[in-house]
């Protein structure tokens, strides 16, 4: 990583390491936090306990507007990419990533990527892939389970076994649009990842699986 942390500062923001932040460095890659909303309750999900990662605090005390974020970007062209990817989803606040990113892909070359839990056609009542298309590189959906039952159980989407639907159509309608689309499961005791790859290859993503943390 190439921010070094000393004990009470985010070198990044320059803030107090307990105040919330926007955006946050992990290795190459600049990390934004917009939203701490999401529609799933994840079992595994570090959330629930504390909103820490990698010493920042990820508890935002208010959603921040564009200006915000912008600011906590600065220059974007030192980082190879840039992530959504806070405690939450951030595909919640659809205007504001594809202004977000319609604004980076104006002067910067690296990738843009957004981390999701795929959910995003069902909370937005449309397909929302084509408004991401042309200003998003990577999306990484969190597949998380080979069944709506599995799904249900590890994620406890409130759209019932719809959510599980609504991920895998998800993820096939976004390879069409997108040039890169993962799909991720968290590695939790008993998961089926032959069952998950074999699904996550059908649907025309590419896999991978994050190690629980
Ligand atoms: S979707 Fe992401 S942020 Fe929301 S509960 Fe699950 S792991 Fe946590």
């Amino acid at each position: 990583m190439k921010m070094t942390r000393c004990r009470h500062k985010n070198k990044l923001t320059g803030k107090d390491a307990e105040e919330p932040v926007i955006a946050y460095q992990i290795r190459n890659a600049l990390y934004l936090n917009i939203t701490n909303r999401c529609s799933n309750i994840c079992v595994f999900c570090p959330k629930f306990g504390q909103y820490k990662l990698y010493g920042n605090n990820l508890l935002l005390e208010v959603e921040p507007s564009f200006e915000e974020v912008m600011a906590a970007v600065g220059d974007p062209t030192e980082f190879e990419e840039i992530v959504f990817c806070g405690f939450g989803e951030s595909l919640i606040r659809l205007d504001l990533v594809v202004r977000i990113a319609q604004e980076l892909k104006q002067h910067y070359n690296g990738s843009i990527r957004i981390n999701t839990d795929g959910q995003a056609n069902l909370v937005h009542g449309r397909n929302i892939i084509p408004e991401l298309a042309g200003l998003v590189d990577c999306i990484s959906v969190s597949l998380n389970a080979p069944d709506a039952d599995t799904y249900m159980r590890l994620c406890n989407t409130p759209f019932g076994a719809e959510g599980f639907r609504a991920v895998c159509d998800f993820m096939r309608l976004a390879t069409k649009q997108i040039p890169d689309v993962i799909a991720s499961v968290v590695n939790v005791s008993g998961l089926d990842l032959d069952a998950c790859r074999e699904l996550a290859h059908s649907l025309g993503a590419s896999f991978r699986v994050r190690e629980l943390s």
